[in-house]
C-alpha cells in the first residue's frame, strides 16, 4: 500500500479532494493511506511560529527549518525503508507530466511539503527534500493546490484504483499522444451525427480510426509531442496522410 503524507499550514483544504469520488475510494479499497499533517505542530517554539523574515531583507516570510526537518524526520520513522520521496511543491521545481506521475506511482512512501509566504529557507531544499515539482510556469498561493494535483494523478494510476471502466492506459499522455474523440448516445443529436465507423461493431476499423484520430488530434494541438515518441510504420503512415489534409 502506498503511504501519503502531507505536510502544510492548511490540512482542512486537503478534505474535499481526499475525501470524495475516485481518491477516497483508493483509501477505502487499500491501495494507498493519507495523512495530512499540520506541520505547526512540529514548531518546538512557544508560539508555534514557522516562518521568519528573510535574512537581508525584502518583503514576505520565509518557511523555518526546524519545524519541516522534524516533521519529515518523524513521518519517514513511521514508515519501514528508506524509499521515502519528499516532493516540495514550487514554482522552480521541475515541471510535472504524466512520466513523473507514473515514476511516483512506483513508489511505497511520498510525503509532499507545502510552502506558503515567500518561500522556504535554502537548506529545506538541500537537505530534507528529494524532488522539487512546480505543477506550471505560475505563482500559486501555497503548494497545496499542487500537492493535490499531483497526488490526484499518482493515486489514479495505482493498480486497482480504477476499474476497467476508467482504464487509464489510452489516456492522453500515457501513450504519448493525445486521445481520440468519444461519443455516447444518441447517435443523431439535433443532426449532428456520431461518426459511423463507431456504430458498426467492426472493432478492428474502430481501433484503426481511433489511432487514427488520436494521432490527428496531437498533430492539430500539441505537434511537439509527436517528436517525442517512435512512431510504428503505419502511424508515419497515417500521419502523413492526416498533414496532406491540412496542407
Ligand atoms: N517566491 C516564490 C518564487 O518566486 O519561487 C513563490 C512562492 S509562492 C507565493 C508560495 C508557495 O506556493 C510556494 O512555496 C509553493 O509551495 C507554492 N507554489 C506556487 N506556485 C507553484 C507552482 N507553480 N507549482 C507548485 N507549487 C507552487
Amino acid at each position: 500500500m502506498m503511504k501519503i503524507d502531507v505536510l502544510t499550514l492548511f490540512p482542512e483544504m486537503f478534505s474535499g479532494v481526499l475525501g470524495h469520488s475516485i481518491l477516497h475510494k483508493a483509501a477505502e479499497k487499500g491501495a494507498v493511506q493519507y495523512n495530512v499533517v499540520n506541520f505547526r505542530d512540529f514548531a518546538d517554539n512557544k508560539h508555534q511560529t514557522v516562518d521568519d523574515y528573510p535574512y537581508g531583507g525584502g518583503a514576505g516570510m520565509v518557511l523555518k527549518t526546524q519545524p519541516l526537518f522534524d516533521a519529515v524526520a518523524a513521518l519517514k520513522e513511521q514508515v519501514e525503508g528508506n524509499r521515502t520521496r519528499v516532493i516540495l511543491l514550487c514554482p522552480q521545481g521541475k515541471r510535472y507530466d504524466q512520466k513523473i506521475a507514473e515514476e511516483l506511482a512506483k513508489e511505497d512512501h511520498l510525503i509532499f511539503v507545502c510552502g506558503h509566504y515567500e518561500g522556504y529557507d535554502e537548506r529545506i531544499r538541500e537537505h530534507v527534500v528529494t524532488d522539487e515539482i512546480s505543477i506550471g510556469d505560475y505563482v500559486l498561493t501555497g503548494g497545496e493546490l499542487g500537492a493535490m494535483v499531483v497526488i490526484d494523478s499518482v493515486v489514479r494510476l495505482l493498480p486497482e484504483v480504477l476499474g476497467n471502466q476508467e482504464s487509464h492506459m489510452k489516456d492522453s499522455f500515457s501513450t504519448g499522444l493525445l486521445e481520440h474523440p468519444h461519443y455516447t448516445r444518441p447517435s443523431d443529436f439535433r443532426g449532428m451525427k456520431v461518426p459511423e465507423v463507431l456504430l458498426q461493431g467492426n472493432h478492428k476499423l474502430i481501433e484503426e480510426w481511433r489511432n487514427k484520430e488520436a494521432l490527428r488530434r496531437t498533430f492539430l494541438r500539441r505537434p511537439d509531442l509527436l517528436e517525442k515518441i517512435d512512431l510504428t510504420t503505419e502511424q508515419e503512415k497515417w500521419l502523413n496522410e492526416i498533414k496532406k489534409e491540412y496542407e
